[in-house]
């Protein structure tokens, strides 16, 4: 392989692997794209990776970062020091985490890329992102303006037939309230109950970007080179130019040189390679004793994500999904308007989930999992003691008021439709659900789990009319729904304890005017005050959609390649 290419790409998931794919289209350009973790190929996508359940990918120790430790909530507490950290998910393989994660594809609304424009992206408004949410998509079922249908995405939408008993209760409870069922959550921006929109192709099976955009044929480009299980380690600068980065593989340490580096590692690692290689704000990294190049106070600001929690509830054995049959576990989604000063229409976000995880305890629980989908928090990410380790991320969930109280109002919707649905008898009493160290130990999938959350599940069956409090004892913690709901003060409280997000970590090298000192690039991905250097990936949002976030990212690398190529 040669060291010197064109553009050199460090970080091969969502975004990454879409711009290497479209880059390479041009073959006079050499392009390299360097991914930490492990290839996928479509002909031996792992089961995991290209099921319609995608609850066992997002567990998988050899897909996803280990060691990635974050502060959510807290942010309440009087003594910040004893905040407490949790595990977060990062997908580790090419593809990134359009390989791994739970599947979702939807955009936000058209208000969200206006908004976008209006904070200093110029060029990013709904009408000119439209076409590129067009062009990456293969929608299976709807045409017309909206949607595109050659794209390298199937995007399909799970069909009714496949939801199960608790599934249909909810969604007919929400009806009984007044709630629409609406054909597309991709269709015209409005609230009701919509089947999910999944990255799903004809044989329900997932589509990364590591199989969709870099196809055999693709691969084949003399002009693409594919390096992975190699990591960008840091940025090389000649002045305030960039001129490559330096890459370790097996072989060992090297140096690639590239007119152009594109850093393409996600919102928690492509800010951690801005600072490394001294790009950032200029008191952080003097603390970390390393040399500021140029300074910019953005960069690991702005952090975002989605604040969630849920309710859960045992399901018996007529309100469960088939065992055996792969199926999404999310059919259908509600999306609501809040109506909270100053939020606009579809803030909210709950997903009706039809088993808590893969195991046999998650199959028998029911979750109503709900989200602020237009968040207001902001937290940061910053270098650990060790600038070479893992970064400190710490997303100050639920510190804006309006995120607090968004959530407190949903944990309440949620208790109450699950109670209506619970005096249909098909399932128990709703419990809050928390995603605990236990919850997290048992979800990876090992054989050991299988037997002892199947052993766990017979236990439950089998005790008859004490089913839901044998439940209650194994998967909650004491606390009592009716009792939250009933108390600001404590449901305020217990949000602040087990606040969490959806894996949708952005905006931390975000796009915006080169005067304005929160912004990290200009609305290219061009690194302010840097040559040769731009971000593409989740880390460019200026503010975050009310939407999960891979469709988005994607849609991302997809105008940033074209603004490339002029
Ligand atoms: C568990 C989970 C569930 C999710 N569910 C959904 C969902 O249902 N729907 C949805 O739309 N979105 C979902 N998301 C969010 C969405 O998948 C991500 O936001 C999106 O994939 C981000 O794309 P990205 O290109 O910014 O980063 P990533 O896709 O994370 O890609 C970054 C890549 O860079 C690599 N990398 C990092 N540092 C280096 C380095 N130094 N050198 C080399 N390589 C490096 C990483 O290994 C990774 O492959 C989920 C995410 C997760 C993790």
């Amino acid at each position: 392989m040669a060291d010197a290419v064109d553009v050199l790409i460090i970080g091969g998931g969502s975004a990454g692997s879409v711009l290497a794919a479209r880059l390479s289209e041009r073959s006079s350009r050499q392009v390299l794209l360097v991914e930490a973790g492990g290839d996928l190929v479509a002909e031996s996508l792992p089961k995991a990776v290209a099921s319609a359940y995608p609850g066992r990918a997002y567990f998988d120790p050899g897909l996803i970062w280990q060691g990635l430790d974050v502060t959510t909530g807290g942010t309440g507490r009087n003594d910040p020091d004893t905040r407490p950290t949790m595990p977060y998910t990062q997908a580790r393989v090419l593809g990134g985490g359009s390989a791994i994660n739970g599947i979702g594809a939807n955009r936000g609304a058209p208000s969200d890329y206006d908004e976008w424009e209006a904070a200093g992206a110029a060029g990013w408004r709904w009408d000119s992102v439209l076409p590129f949410f067009r062009k990456l998509e293969r929608d299976l079922e709807l045409d017309g303006s909206l949607h595109g249908k050659t794209g390298p995405i199937p995007v399909r939408r799970i069909p009714k037939s496949q939801r199960s008993a608790f599934a249909a209760d909810v969604v007919a409870e929400l009806a009984r309230r007044g709630i629409a069922e609406r054909p597309d959550q991709n269709g015209v921006w409005e609230d009701g109950v919509f089947p999910l929109a999944a990255n799903l192709d004809e044989d329900f099976r997932r589509v990364p970007t590591a199989t969709g955009y870099l196809t055999p044929a693709v691969r084949a480009r003399p002009n693409l080179t594919i390096m992975t299980r190699a990591e960008g380690l840091k940025l090389v600068l000649a002045g305030t130019r960039v001129t490559g980065a330096v890459i370790r593989d097996v072989a060992g340490e090297r140096t690639i040189t590239a007119d152009e580096t594109i850093l393409a590692c996600g919102a928690l690692h492509s800010p951690v390679m801005l600072m490394r290689s001294g790009i950032g704000p200029g008191e952080h990294l003097a603390e970390r004793g390393i040399k500021v190049v140029v300074a910019r106070r953005g960069v690991g600001h702005n952090l975002m994500e989605h604040p969630s929690a849920g309710v859960a509830a045992f399901l018996r054995p007529g309100a469960r999904q088939p065992w055996l049959t792969p199926r999404h576990h999310i059919p259908a989604i509600w999306r609501y308007s809040s109506g909270l000063a100053g939020t606009p229409a579809g803030d909210m976000h709950v997903a009706i989930v039809t088993r808590g995880s893969w195991h046999g305890m998650g199959r028998r629980m029911g979750l109503l999992y709900f989200w602020v989908n237009k968040a207001y928090g902001r937290g940061e990410v910053t270098l650990g003691d060790d600038a070479a380790g893992r970064p400190k991320v710490d997303f100050r969930m639920l510190s804006d008021e309006r995120d607090r109280l968004r959530l407190m109002d949903a944990m309440r919707q949620a208790a109450s439709v699950l109670q209506a649905v619970a005096a249909g008898g098909r399932i128990g009493a709703p419990l809050p659900a928390r995603m605990s160290d236990r919850a997290r130990r048992f979800g990876a999938p090992t054989f050991k789990n299988a037997l002892l959350t199947g052993l766990g599940g017979l236990a439950v069956d089998g005790s008859g009319p004490f089913a839901t409090r044998l439940f209650e004892r194994l998967v909650g913690d004491g606390t009592r729904l009716t009792d939250l709901v009933a108390d600001d003060g404590a449901l305020s409280a217990y949000l602040d304890e087990v606040v969490t997000g959806v894996w949708h970590a952005s905006g931390t090298c975000r796009m915006g005017r080169a005067d304005d000192i929160g912004a990290v690039t200009d609305s290219q991905g061009r690194v302010h005050g840097v040559a040769g250097l731009r971000v593409c990936d989740a880390s460019l949002f200026p503010t975050i959609p009310s939407a999960n976030i891979n469709l988005p990212t994607i849609m991302v690398a997809e105008r940033i390649a074209s603004l490339i190529d002029g």
